[in-house]
């Protein structure tokens, strides 16, 4: 069997295509990114997400720091653009070069404007199941599955990793849309029978082919959301072979990394409809 690419690419494209219809007639929308420091693929991911702004007609207030700031200046240049009108997102890009506090950053910015979901009041929403921000990644590999029209209610569903940016957003995501969900990690013991069990797969690792063609379930579908650089290729945590078992399988690059990028323009959006009005932002069911 050939497992269908699930082409985050084309669908990103298509979610892109209908934001920039959307901007044109919500008016302005902003997105401020806070960077600092020197790390070079931070660059490389503030770049990218200011390109796919401008590409919708979103307009990027890039705040470049020295490494050297102090955690008191970061917090009032947060606190400066909760205030600023023009600003309808805020991203603070992980991560922040040691000695700065990520948590304080993140808890600092107005939930409104927290369209990465990082931030306790919307982490608290999606673990009540309400609506609010959820990180651009967990939404993308969603978004993704639901385009190729993948069936989730009383699937078996297993989550490798378990972080706060990924893993577990992605799991309660998931678990909303009624699939029965496992969690797994660098403590699990038997990875391989857990994921032989899955007729989903979210791979959110960082580990070069973690996932290989026997552990997984013939027809289930793999989402590869790992993005590791070996030997100057990037790779994903899923062995490509597996598409020879699977029926559905994101690629390497070109799958959830540009639906991650659609993502969070996306929640860019939300965050302007938010605040003009349009949609509730606290509280609702979603
Ligand atoms: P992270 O914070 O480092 O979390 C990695 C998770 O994997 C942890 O929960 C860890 O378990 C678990 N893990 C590590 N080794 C394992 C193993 N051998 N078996 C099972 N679980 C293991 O990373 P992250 O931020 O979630 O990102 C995960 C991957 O996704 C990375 O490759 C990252 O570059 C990529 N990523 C891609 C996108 C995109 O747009 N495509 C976006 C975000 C991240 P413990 O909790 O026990 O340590």
């Amino acid at each position: 069997m050939g497992a269908t690419v699930m082409d985050g690419k084309e669908v990103a494209k298509r979610i892109r295509a209908r934001l920039a219809e959307e901007v044109r007639e919500l008016g302005p929308v902003g997105l401020a990114t806070v960077l600092v420091g020197d790390d070079p693929a931070s660059h490389l991911y503030i770049g990218m997400k200011h390109r796919a702004c401008e590409e919708v007609g979103i307009t990027p207030f890039d705040h470049t720091l020295p490494a050297t700031t102090t955690q008191r200046a970061l917090i009032e240049l947060i606190e400066a653009l909760n205030e600023d009108d023009r600003v309808d997102g805020i991203l603070v890009q992980s991560p922040l070069p040691d000695g700065l506090d990520e948590t304080e950053a993140f808890r600092t910015i107005e939930p409104v404007k927290d369209i990465d979901g990082l931030g306790p009041f919307n982490l608290g929403q999606l673990l009540d199941g309400r609506s609010g921000h959820v990180a651009a990644t967990p939404v993308g590999c969603m978004t993704l599955l639901a385009d190729y029209g993948v069936e989730l209610e009383g699937k078996r569903a297993v989550v490798i990793g378990r972080s706060v940016l990924v893993g577990k957003p992605v799991a309660l995501l998931l678990l909303g849309a009624n699939a029965t969900v496992t969690v797994c990690h660098s403590r699990t013991r038997d990875l391989a029978d857990h994921v032989r069990a899955a007729d989903v797969v979210v791979a959110a690792v960082g580990v070069k082919h973690l996932v290989t063609p026997d552990m997984v379930k013939p027809g289930a579908v793999l989402v590869d959301v790992g993005q590791v650089v070996v030997d100057g290729v990037l790779t994903g945590d899923i062995d490509p072979a597996c598409a020879e078992v699977a029926s559905l399988m994101t690629p390497v690059p070109g799958g959830v990394g540009p639906m991650t990028i659609a993502s969070l323009l996306q929640n860019t959006v939300r965050a302007a409809r938010f605040r003009r009005g349009e949609l509730v932002f606290a509280g609702a069911a979603s």
